[in-house]
């Protein structure tokens, strides 16, 4: 993949027209806009279609009732919207900037200034949703930013230290994550399993565990699930994409495809089977057996050592912590902290999408390629061909 610094962005495209980088298709800025709101709408309705129906069932919810499937169906066409904006107005304020800079693409003004500015759209998906994806896009900038430090040799980013950094990111974020167990309303967050509530009241009943039955039982259940779970993504992704020849599909399986699967049911058999032995050594339950129990439940990302858990366990933990800070006023209610941060990082990812690939994380590629509906395949192709000509 090849990185476009700004010295050769600015060498080779700044008299490029923006037909050539933003509408190949049509020569009109106003004729090939409508052609890409129209692409735009068709790629995020196909990828809020599959986003929304997963996020559904794994609610778990069987029977839904009408007043909620409306409210399924209001929050998809909202997020179809949102998706199709950005990638629509991409190609309207990318021409907007080329003509307001003097007819001249620059570094800074092909998309990560369009791309900062257009994540307002962000506030036409409900708050509850907006959390969750501002969280996604602070973890993927802090990846990126990461695999940049690494690239420029100023960090290496071993197993260990990933598994160090996940460690540490599971700790503090179950520890907030029980602390906020007493409230009504919980942050929502979107993290691989929701510990258990503190037990407060152990006096009246003879176990002191945050769960009823009996401990082997619970640690079991909860590995034994999360080992499922894993190993049903991990069989789902291998043999889907070659179900037209099932045995050529089934024979590729091999031990490596258990590794989701052991990450999953480790993560939580560990953090149980420590809180449980704090419990019971202690006699009453605590919230900060978080720490410790996340601690070493972190180790489990030997099994699928992976730079993205890792930068969301602590980007996770940080919007637990924002949550507090709003609480105790230190950061001012009227302060929309989660909107400039989400458009700060969609800026950022989609300015690295393009011109540093190499260090880009792979989920932008996927959700940029399915919203726009393949149209940034063609343009990158394009602006390849474009740096690499000898203009
Ligand atoms: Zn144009
Ligand atoms: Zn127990």
């Amino acid at each position: 993949m090849v990185e476009i610094s700004k010295h050769l962005f600015d060498e080779k495209c700044r008299d490029v027209s923006c037909q050539k980088l933003f509408h190949p298709w049509n020569q009109s800025c106003f004729m090939a806009s409508l052609f890409g709101y129209k692409q735009s709408f068709l790629g995020s309705a196909k990828f809020y279609l599959v986003i929304h129906l997963l996020q559904n069932l794994m609610r778990g919810k069987k029977i839904l009732t009408r007043k909620e499937l409306m409210q399924i169906g209001e929050y998809y066409v909202r997020s179809t919207i949102f998706g199709a904006f950005v990638s629509g107005t991409c190609i309207t304020l990318g021409c907007l900037f080329r003509f307001l800079m003097g007819n001249r693409m620059t570094y800074y003004t092909y998309l990560l200034v369009p791309n900062t500015l257009n994540g307002i759209f962000i506030l036409l998906e409900p708050p509850s949703r907006r959390g969750l994806v501002t969280n996604l896009f602070c973890s993927l900038v802090l990846e990126y930013w990461l695999r940049n430090l690494e690239s420029s040799g100023y960090l290496s980013l071993t197993v260990a230290k990933q598994t160090f950094i996940f460690m540490v990111g599971s700790a503090v974020l179950f520890y907030l994550m029980r602390l906020e167990g007493e409230k009504e309303k919980r942050t929502p967050l979107f993290w691989l399993f929701t510990p258990e509530k503190v037990k407060h009241n152990a006096n009246n009943s003879n176990n002191v565990c945050p769960h009823d039955g009996q401990c082997w039982k619970y640690i079991l259940k909860g590995s034994s699930t999360y080992f499922g779970v894993g190993l049903a993504i991990s069989l789902a992704r291998a043999i889907l994409p070659k179900i037209r020849s099932p045995i050529k599909a089934f024979s590729s399986l091999r031990g490596a495809h258990l590794k989701l699967a052991l990450f999953f049911g480790s993560y939580i058999g560990i953090y149980r089977s420590v809180i449980c032995y704090l419990c019971r050594k202690r006699g009453y339950d605590s919230a900060l057996y978080a720490l410790p129990a996340g601690y070493l439940a972190g180790l489990s990302l030997l099994f699928k050592p992976n730079l993205g858990f890792a930068t969301a366990s602590l980007t996770g933990a940080f919007k637990l912590y924002a949550t507090i800070l709003y609480e105790k006023k230190i950061i001012p209610e009227n302060l929309p902290l989660p909107i400039l941060l989400y458009c700060f990082c969609q800026g950022m990812l989609f300015h690295a999408r393009f011109l540093h690939p190499h260090t880009c994380p792979s989920y932008m590629f996927r959700l940029i390629n399915t919203v726009s509906n393949g149209s940034s395949e063609y343009l990158y192709s394009n602006l390849l061909k474009v740096v690499k000509s000898t203009i």
